[in-house]
């Protein structure tokens, strides 16, 4: 008896059931296009997606999971318990949409008005949906839990509002049960429908939202000696935020300053009173990201001392982290689950400069995150994301289904 009962605790783990996994996401591909489709028909900005919730939430409990609802204001967590004792994973999707009017003539356009999934998080939703109910049907062999994460307002809560993944951790959304790896995707043009790009490292940007005020002193603008002149202080400080980037840090670390958005002063022949600069910092780095914004505050003070002003610097929230994917979990579960749904079309990819708040729930657990490939240019879908043409292949929808599905299940099975 003692016999057995080693040999049972030495058995091999539950491998992955790739055969049954992929024939079920086959058999519910049509359900899944038509849940994308309709959450891109009704589109949500961030924090007010109560349809999509509600929504999710039910459909969640038509497959038997425990649900959460609603979780960081319009979020839902659904729970779905293995018969067979393991980890807990979690799986994540964003569902919030953009401020940006559809131009495109899809049957499942927009119909609200200045509102789009512009982002994907339409497929995203849908296909989190379908792993679940791919998950579920297997349940009685399932070697542990897996969380299901639906989380709002990833593109940014409205000002003054808390929301995203900063606020579902803060809820506790992964805390009960504690989960123990978190698992997450963005679709989109940088790789072709087929193919899934992956990274050990770095694959997304930190991002960094700030405003820059210059105080002038505003007088008739034949006599700017009179006054302080705040556009040419500002016009100053931007060419010095640039070499802050092209000359203050190392070269082979990726990083980029934009300002995006500069104003100041009312008519041609008036010295401007003050100027309003407002930008983006981007890097892959956390140490780069805190020096690039230290010596940020030392430019813009001395550059406004230097001409006898004050000027303020303001990072307007706290910003995402870089998207950095854990070695290990890459390489011991990522990469591998990726490989089994996707063969040769898991290709490695050079991190990007867009970002994400995925990185949040990597305060709670150790993350993978990779991109779901749905540009086809065949069928002329191409457009980049956040543009009024946007639009996945949904033939990419089943293979983004096993993926979310076989990278839970590798969790969960692993040897440990
Ligand atoms: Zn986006
Ligand atoms: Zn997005």
């Amino acid at each position: 008896m003692l016999v057995a009962v080693a040999l049972l605790a030495a058995a091999p783990a539950v491998a992955v059931p790739d055969a049954e996994i992929r024939a079920a996401a086959e058999r519910i591909a049509p359900a899944v296009v038509t849940v994308r489709r309709a959450l891109h028909a009704y589109p949500e900005l961030s924090n007010r997606e109560e349809r999509t919730g509600r929504l999710v939430a039910e459909r969640l409990r038509a497959q038997g999971l425990e649900v959460r609802y609603p979780v960081a204001k319009t979020g839902v967590v659904g729970i779905l318990r293995g018969s067979r004792p393991g980890p807990v994973v979690g799986l994540r999707a964003d569902i919030d949409a953009l401020p940006i009017e559809e131009t495109s003539d899809l049957s499942f356009r927009s119909q609200v008005k200045g509102v789009m999934h512009a982002c994907g998080h339409d497929a995203h939703t849908a296909i989190l949906l379908g792993a679940a109910e791919v998950l579920a049907s297997l349940k009685a062999r399932l070697p542990g839990t897996v969380v299901f994460l639906f989380q709002p307002a990833e593109e940014g809560a409205p000002e003054g509002e808390e929301g995203g993944a900063p606020l579902m951790v803060k809820e506790g959304a992964l805390d009960d049960p504690k989960v123990e790896a978190v698992f997450g995707f963005h679709v989109g043009s940088w790789v072709s429908a087929g193919q899934a790009g992956f990274s050990d490292g770095p694959i997304f940007a930190s991002s960094d939202r700030f405003r820059i005020e210059v105080a002038g002193k505003s007088v008739h603008g034949a006599q700017p000696h009179m006054g302080i002149d705040p556009v040419p202080i500002a016009a100053e400080m931007v060419q010095a935020l640039q070499l802050i980037v092209s000359r203050q840090i190392d070269g082979r670390q990726p990083r980029v300053l934009t300002i995006g958005r500069i104003e100041g002063g009312t008519r041609f022949n008036i010295v401007a009173d003050h100027v309003t600069m407002e930008g983006t910092l981007r890097t892959h780095d956390a140490a780069v990201r805190a020096e690039i914004k230290s010596r940020m505050a030392r430019t813009v003070k001395g550059v406004a001392e230097a001409h006898g002003t004050t000027a303020t610097l303001r990072f307007l929230d706290e910003g995402n982290p870089p998207v950095v994917n854990d070695a290990a979990l890459a390489r011991g579960v990522g990469i591998p689950a990726l490989r089994r749904v996707f063969g040769e079309g898991a290709v490695r990819v050079e991190p990007q400069m867009v970002a994400e708040d995925f990185p949040f729930f990597g305060q709670k657990a150790p993350y993978f995150y990779f991109l779901l490939g749905t540009r086809n240019d065949a069928k002329g879908i191409a457009s980049v994301n956040h543009t009024a043409t946007f639009d996945v292949d949904e033939d990419a929808l089943p293979l983004g289904v096993r993926a979310m599905a076989t990278l839970a299940w590798e969790f969960l099975a692993r040897p440990r």
